[in-house]
């Protein structure tokens, strides 16, 4: 069957048996990519939940193949013209050329059941001093997508390529090399701009996209 109904129905499967906190994962599908790191695998299993500010917990795909993004343009939390480029940058070389359609939002939803998918805000991440960018999905659209996930990326030079790249890969499931099946390193340099840690030219590369395609 085709790669795109295949991953769906294996997803349905996931979501017919799902718990309240965690999320089965039907193993066994012959698989060709290096590793399977869209969420979710046997080792993240954690549902998809709302959040009202970052926790650590990146556990969501999101919610349609019609990709939308918003940058913070005023307050405290708006992106620079050297941070917006690098967003920009991001979305036309690495997720464009992938089967998402990728557009940017100039006049953002915030509440509905079609938000904007990804809003990028600068911003100090409230985690630990050494986080550099986070992922939470703030509407739950059920327990394996999301409607709306924030970025944010601290100020100051961190709104790189690659990390812009790893977040917005967070943003639409993609996981770390710990939480992919079969798990490989969290540094593995197949993972694309989705190991840790990242380096400011990483892209997505064939693996990442591979997974990407096969999901929406
Ligand atoms: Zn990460």
């Amino acid at each position: 069957m085709p790669r795109t109904a295949k991953r769906l129905s294996l997803r349905a499967a996931c979501i017919s048996i799902a718990a309240f906190t965690t999320v089965a994962v039907t193993s066994g599908v012959a698989w060709a990519a290096y590793t399977d790191n869209m969420y979710p695998t046997q080792y993240e299993t954690t549902a998809c939940f709302s959040e009202g500010g970052p926790d650590g917990q990146v556990s969501c795909q999101t919610d349609n193949a019609t990709l939308t993004y918003y940058m913070d343009s005023s307050g405290s939390n708006m992106l620079e013209t050297v941070d917006r480029d690098v967003v920009f940058e991001v979305m036309a070389q690495e997720y464009a050329p992938t089967d998402f359609s990728v557009s940017y939002d100039s006049t953002p939803s915030f509440s509905g059941s079609a938000e904007t998918d990804i809003v990028y805000e600068e911003s100090s991440v409230g985690m630990s001093s050494s986080t550099l960018g986070v992922t939470f999905c703030n509407n739950a659209a059920s327990t394996t997508k999301c409607d709306q996930q924030y970025i944010r990326i601290r100020g100051a030079g961190y709104y790189t390529h690659g990390r812009t790249c790893h977040e917005t890969g967070h943003a639409v499931g993609l996981l770390h090399g710990g939480k992919s099946a079969p798990q490989r390193s969290n540094s593995d340099p197949k993972l694309g701009c989705m190991r840790t840690p990242t380096s400011p030219g990483d892209g997505l590369g064939a693996n990442n996209i591979e997974n990407i395609n096969a999901t929406y």
